[in-house]
């Protein structure tokens, strides 16, 4: 049996009729940017979030970037965030015009560790950091009750990269609710995704919402008066409209994902391989990546890609070790936990819709290779 990484047809199934209607409306409505649907679509997902705003955006990288803009964040400033994430998190930092400077994590969670954190604002560094920017890595929040408190103390922002945390729960509070904003993504494979690029920020901060209104449409204070140098990073009225189906649907397919997850962490307990962590009562992983961890990581994956089973790896190189950073100069005794996590990782396939038989098929690849 060949198991794909992730088959988005087959997790769209069940509502694919109420996504074709929602298009047709908006064809017949006519109206393809700023349509009604992206103002509802920001208010259904504020409400899911549990916060006053969300500003739709063109991707989660531009949701990153011009949160740091409305900040006011540019150059000569630094802004906090990991290594093992998507780069997509430092290059927001970068089209700021900030320098991004990395913190290695806590190796339990693979998410932002608060002890190093609180070392680095406690530097000569410290005093030119204006931004922290945690990551919650495949759907689990990072200790943002430490993070937050950090930051108040030493006058800095903090800004959820929630782009793989759509519904993800610390301490009962949803992702996007936890710090002074936070960015998603919506690109077609998270967990809420569109059927091309989309992206939104949360927030509680009303000027901040009404920044970001005015500089994803360059700049516009009306609609010939521009009282800023903006961009072109509103969400098209045919995404907002598919999002809003499917953000109806997130919470059964977050379950279907917790689902998968359970049984492969209760299928693998016997094995010399570490299961994502499920941080009890704190924590809630929404399981955009199920992620093992193995010191035999690259014969598992081989041996799964005989199975036909699609096995992955996010990240294999971290980010301060791409040629794009090259100039920061950074060696791997400066990140010794996000250096040993990229060698052991290993993403299966998860996603809503696998059928059970494809979900033990994978346990059975898996097992047959602690077997041999
Ligand atoms: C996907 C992702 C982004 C960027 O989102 P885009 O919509 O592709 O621009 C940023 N950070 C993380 C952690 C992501 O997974």
């Amino acid at each position: 049996m060949k198991i794909v990484f992730c088959n988005l047809k087959a997790a769209d199934a069940p509502f694919e009729r109420e996504i074709r209607e929602a298009i047709e409306a908006v064809l017949d409505a006519g109206q393809f940017i700023n349509g009604s649907d992206v103002e509802k679509f920001e208010q259904e997902f504020a409400h899911f979030c549990g916060v006053k705003h969300c500003v739709a955006m063109n991707s989660g990288t531009a949701a990153l970037h011009l949160i740091l803009r409305a900040y006011g964040i540019g150059p000569g400033d630094l802004v906090v965030t990991v290594p093992n994430s998507f780069i997509a998190t430092a290059e927001a930092i970068v089209h700021s015009g900030a320098k991004p400077i990395f913190v290695d994590i806590d190796p339990k969670t693979l998410t932002m560790d608060p002890q190093r954190l609180e070392n680095l604002l406690k530097s000569s560094q410290g005093k030119h950091i204006k931004a922290i920017l945690p990551v919650h890595l495949y759907g689990l929040p990072a200790d943002m009750e430490s993070i937050v408190r950090l930051a108040k103390n030493f006058g800095v922002k903090v800004v959820e990269d929630a782009c793989q945390a759509h519904g993800a729960k610390y301490k009962g509070k949803r992702a996007g609710s936890l710090a002074d904003a936070a960015a998603f993504s919506f690109y077609p494979s998270k967990n809420l995704g569109a059927y091309g690029d989309g992206g939104g920020v949360t927030t509680d901060d009303p000027l901040l919402s009404e920044r970001l209104l005015s500089l994803r449409n360059h700049g516009r204070s009306g609609k010939n008066s521009h009282r800023c140098v903006g961009y072109t990073e509103r969400l098209d009225t045919l995404q907002a409209a598919i999002l809003r189906v499917k953000l109806r649907h997130l919470q059964r397919s977050i379950d279907a994902r917790r689902d998968l997850a359970r049984l492969f962490t209760e299928s693998f307990s016997d094995l010399p391989v570490a299961t994502p962590p499920d941080v009890k009562g704190e924590r809630e992983h929404v399981y955009h990546l199920y992620v093992l961890q193995s010191k035999k990581r690259d014969a598992l994956l081989n041996h799964l890609k005989e199975k036909g089973v699609d096995a992955d790896i996010h990240y294999p190189i971290p980010i301060p070790f791409q040629e794009a950073f090259d100039d920061l100069g950074h060696s791997e005794k400066d990140f010794p936990e996000a250096v040993w996590a990229s060698q052991e990782i290993l993403s299966l396939p998860l996603y809503p819709g696998m059928t059970s038989s494809q979900a033990k098929a994978v346990v059975a690849a898996v097992r047959s290779f602690f077997a041999t």
